[in-house]
């Protein structure tokens, strides 16, 4: 058991891979069935244009060139690192099982020594047999991470930020993905409109449920072009300041099960695309202060593992 009251990403890695390892995200061009009109047009209402991806990925180099670059700069930085090749924006299984194979080629000549994990960002509901039967294939050979965004147990309120999936598609996606021999990360956002702290607590206990792998958490961000700026403009949406994200942060940990990896507490984004919150609390300030609040409550990750809904105070 770690000294951590949580199940830190960088011990867990280091433990399981046996040196440093650092994410290189790359765009496949994939696309997403809520931007190309096949459930919705515009987006989730949190989603920037570039779906949910990372400036580094504006390069608009070849998927191979991306990731040979990417190693290159972890390489620079640390000679013995592994990485994790991250296919990180948009729903990368929403493609041609043609395509999704040609994807997966590009790590290939990594396999040995270079990359020890391959993370694959998509939706629960856009992972078809075919997919899986692929990454399960890839699974073989290293070990294959599947990042589902769920963000909220709740279907209404899936709906009402136009997610377009329910939380049964993402049981059912962390059910398949696992049966084809990957590991599940899911993907939440705290502080989505209306969902308030019970709705923390809700998410975290359907992740415990559904006993998916690995968690990434962040609060909500407002960022430039997106229909939420919209409705933050008009006053119709607030944001969580620090002290209430990292208490209802606690919840959360409390409730998932021992065993899942946090991959991420904090979100970030760039100032220029970001309207609120205004100040960017660093991951480390996070981290700090959740250490924290868990010591003061003196509680840990899964203390309170099946523990019903209680009224919030
Ligand atoms: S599913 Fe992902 S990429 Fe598509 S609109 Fe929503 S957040 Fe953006």
């Amino acid at each position: 058991m770690s000294e951590l009251p949580f199940r830190s990403l960088s011990p867990y890695l280091r433990a399981r891979f046996g040196r440093e390892v650092h994410r290189v995200a790359l765009d496949a061009g994939s696309t997403c069935p809520n931007r190309d009109g096949s459930k919705g047009f515009g987006g989730c209402v949190y989603c920037d244009v570039d779906g949910s991806g990372n400036a580094e990925l504006k390069s608009g180099f070849q998927l191979a060139e991306q990731l040979e670059r990417g190693i290159e700069r972890v390489l620079r930085r640390d000679p013995n690192s592994g990485v994790i090749a991250y296919f990180q924006s948009y729903s990368n299984t929403y493609v041609e099982r043609s395509r999704l194979k040609e994807v997966l080629q590009v790590v290939e000549p990594y396999l040995k020594d270079r990359v020890c994990a391959v993370s694959i960002a998509t939706r629960p509901d856009t992972l078809p047999a075919e997919a899986l039967e692929l990454l399960s294939e890839l699974a073989q050979r290293v070990p294959v991470w599947i990042e589902l965004g769920l963000e909220a147990a709740d279907d209404a309120l899936l709906a009402k930020i136009k997610r377009f999936h329910t939380v049964q598609d993402f049981s059912s996606a962390v059910e398949r993905s696992q049966a084809a021999g990957l590991e599940v990360i899911g993907h939440a956002i705290l502080g989505l409109p209306g969902d308030g702290r019970e709705g923390a607590r809700r998410t975290a206990r359907l992740f415990a449920e559904t006993g998916v792998d690995g968690v990434k958490v962040h609060n909500l961000m407002v960022l430039r072009r997106t229909q939420l700026e919209q409705w933050y403009r008009q006053g119709a949406v607030a944001v969580l300041d620090t002290e209430t994200y990292v208490d209802w942060l606690a919840d959360f940990i409390e409730r998932l099960a021992p065993h899942q990896i946090l991959h991420r507490l904090s979100g970030d984004a760039p100032a220029d695309e970001r309207i609120a919150p205004t100040r960017q609390v660093h991951a480390s300030e996070i981290r700090m202060r959740l250490l924290a609040e868990l010591e003061g409550r003196k509680s840990r990750q899964g203390c309170r593992l099946g523990e019903r809904s209680q009224p919030v105070p």
